[in-house]
């Protein structure tokens, strides 16, 4: 079986106040056991230590970015490499938001998501294609193409969970159907069983995000391709931990 695993991605959100308390919530919530569901939450780099050190044991941090290379002559960036070194042991990679505002590449994204394998972390690796593209009929060869960037460069999906994030779904509150969202992992699942393996197609997690919260996100949970959720905003409020409970 696939272990549910909830993602709370916080964006570049947060004062230290505002994380402190945040973090305190979590804290106190009562959820599904460790081995119902995985919770990975993804503060900003400056806040990773601080919520690691205040956060119970049995939920993890994530970064929502790291360097494609080993670290050095490059201003404003930070290496997996030092991810590894402050036991930071995931990392969200190939957002949308850097695809489409940083104009990250399907083959940088690739990169990225192979070098961080490679110095231990594990990456939640995001997929999605623009309204455009949707209307256009393009929605599978979109993240099939993406998929195959990264399957491309690593040797390995064990530590990798694929995140299904339409683009025309993130902060808008237009969120996937039940449908539309089992209808793309599928395709996903089959596009990893068709060009990398039947057990990896059955192992590796695909989760949703795009204007999840605690009142669509039981609906979602029961589809058979739907494996966990990114959660953006809703991350942010008590309601993430609803997200949490949908795990059961
Ligand atoms: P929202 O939940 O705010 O739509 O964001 C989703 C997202 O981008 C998670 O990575």
């Amino acid at each position: 079986g696939r272990k549910f695993f909830v993602g709370g991605n916080w964006k570049c959100n947060g004062t230290t106040a505002e994380v402190k308390k945040i973090v305190i919530t979590l804290n106190e919530a009562e959820v599904p056991s460790e081995d119902v569901v995985e919770v990975v939450v993804s503060p900003p780099f400056v806040f990773l230590t601080l919520v690691k050190s205040l956060l119970r044991s049995d939920f993890h941090v994530a970064a929502q970015n790291c360097w494609v290379r080993k670290g050095g002559a490059f201003t404003g960036e930070v290496s997996a490499e030092m991810l590894v070194n402050l036991a930071i042991p995931w990392v969200i990679i190939g957002h949308s938001e850097r695809r489409l505002i940083l104009n990250e590449s399907n083959e940088f994204v690739g990169d990225k998501v192979a070098y961080a394998l490679s110095q231990g972390l594990k990456v939640v690796a995001c997929v999605g294609e623009t309204l455009e593209q949707r209307e256009s009929g393009s929605t599978v060869a979109v993240v099939s193409a993406q998929t195959k960037a990264i399957a491309d460069k690593v040797l390995s999906w064990e530590n990798i969970v694929l995140a299904y994030e339409p683009v025309w779904a993130i902060g808008t509150g237009k969120v996937a159907s039940p449908a539309q969202a089992q209808e793309v992992h599928f395709e996903l699942r089959k596009w990893l069983h068709d060009n990398v393996g039947a057990e990896v197609a059955a192992s590796t997690r695909i989760i949703y995000g795009g204007s999840v919260n605690g009142a669509n996100c039981t609906e979602l949970a029961t589809q058979p391709d739907v494996d966990g959720f990114l959660v953006g905003g809703a991350s942010l409020k008590p309601e993430f931990i609803d997200v949490i409970k949908s795990a059961t």
